[in-house]
């Protein structure tokens, strides 16, 4: 079998629900699990996500599912209904369900619904993407009141900048303006918010990264935060070679070898996730572990293969394991070489690798 294997681990989930918890004691928790966990697989995660006390996703199908499964905890949808005929799941699986839009209080006000929603009415603070004005809000919450097909209404808005260096400030006073006097339930913050801004903390927090074990921050990494990796992606060595100076490495030859050098092939490619743009040229590597040491990447990532520089493991040969990401090299480092966020390293983990869960709490 080709050595490609990624673990997921259900104590880091737990561990790091712990480390949410400390962080925002008065919150109950929204683990954000769209994108089927963060590529972690919604269903494997369910016995950890248990200690959450809600899950936040995005599509109907994976919510329907966790109540065919018999899961009863609070399902919030993040992005709403996207037609009348939704409404229906919506309201016979008692999900709940954001209003961002005019056009979701028409299809809420036309509906019959068996049971009436609870709705999460949504301000946008100043991303731009969704989300009531002020003056929206005012006009949407008069029409969610005593709407016959309206269970509760509670606020929520989401961040721009919680990570960065405009930070909240600014969005969350628009926030204040904007829902000044409702005295409604709130949910505001996600991992960056929650870790960052302990006044975003409110009702409920929606962390999703630091769920999974990666850090929210450029400058700060998950381990100074306490987190743990959810998901490590292993394969191993299954060719070595010596290179002459001068040989290149790999389609278009991205790379050339200054010196004598000893190279390992890994099974792993961009069609298992791993992403195509990560670096290898002479300047730059991506970082990868070979026999528990740390190396880089040489060349451009295949489909199938990625090459690594063995200059300083001798000891590495064909068989030697490799952490593309997770326990012993982060996500968040590894997604940093590669020009992009941990997050769609996670999402992009390929069908085609085969998942172990493991609990190493138990
Ligand atoms: C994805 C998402 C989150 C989680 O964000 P993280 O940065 O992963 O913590 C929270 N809220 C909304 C609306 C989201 O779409």
């Amino acid at each position: 079998m080709r050595p490609i294997r990624a673990t997921v681990d259900l104590a880091a989930l737990r561990a790091n629900l712990g480390v949410i918890r400390m962080r925002a004691p008065g919150a109950k928790i929204w683990a954000v699990s769209k994108a089927n966990a963060y590529g972690h697989g919604l269903a494997r995660l369910a016995p950890a996500l248990a200690g959450a006390d809600g899950l936040a996703l995005l599509e109907i199908e994976a919510a329907i599912a966790l109540r065919e499964q018999g899961n009863t905890q609070p399902v919030l949808m993040l992005e709403g209904f996207f037609g009348a005929a939704e409404l229906e799941s919506f309201s016979h699986h008692r999900i709940a369900s954001v209003v961002h839009h005019e056009e979701q209080l028409r299809m809420l006000r036309a509906a019959r619904l068996e049971h009436p929603l609870a709705v999460f009415l949504k301000f946008n603070s100043g991303m731009n993407r969704l989300g009531f004005d002020a003056t929206g809000m005012r006009r949407a919450l008069d029409a969610l009141r005593g709407g016959r097909n309206v269970a509760s209404v509670s606020l929520m808005t989401h961040f721009a900048d919680a990570d960065g260096a405009p930070g909240i400030v600014d969005a969350l006073e628009r926030f204040e303006r904007a829902t000044d006097g409702m005295n409604l339930p709130a949910t505001l913050a996600n991992s960056a918010a929650l870790l960052r801004y302990p006044r975003t903390h409110r009702d409920w927090v929606r962390p999703g990264i630091a769920l999974y074990g990666c850090s929210p921050f450029a400058n700060e990494t998950a381990a100074a935060i306490g987190l743990r990796p959810v998901m490590t992606l292993r394969s191993r060595l299954i060719a070595v070679r010596e290179i002459a100076p001068g040989e290149r490495v790999g389609y278009g030859g991205m790379y050339t070898a200054q010196r004598a050098m000893r190279v390992g092939v890994v099974a792993c490619g961009y069609a298992d996730g791993y992403p195509r743009h990560a670096p290898g040229t002479a300047e730059r590597g991506t970082p990868v572990q070979v026999a528990g040491k740390r190396t880089r990447t040489v060349g451009r990532v295949s489909m199938d293969m990625l090459i690594v520089d063995l200059g300083a493991i001798p000891e590495a040969g064909v068989g030697s394991e490799v952490v593309l990401w997770g326990e012993g090299l982060s996500a968040d480092e590894v997604a940093a070489a590669a020009g992009t966020v941990s997050y769609e390293l996670l999402c992009a983990l390929a069908p085609r690798v085969p998942v172990d869960l493991i609990d190493s709490g138990r």
